[in-house]
């Protein structure tokens, strides 16, 4: 029989910060994607950075609304 040296106080007050932590940690990965999808759409619509701008110029006046030149 092993012994048990925490008390549920304990245990219930762990649980809750691992969720706090879990819930944190998901709410940092939803912002990290959001902000590499923005910069991405980003660079590929409105970034003045020649290889870029050449490289997707089709696309933008294929889409009617990126004003490019
Ligand atoms: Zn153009």
């Amino acid at each position: 029989m092993s012994r048990v040296t925490t008390t549920p106080n304990a245990v219930s007050r762990h649980a809750a910060g691992t969720l706090a932590w879990a819930q944190a940690s998901v709410t940092f990965q939803v912002a990290l994607v959001l902000v590499t999808a923005a910069l991405v759409l980003w660079a590929l619509f409105f970034s003045n950075y020649p290889l870029v701008h050449d490289t997707f110029h089709e696309l933008r006046h294929s889409l009617y609304f990126v004003p490019c030149h």
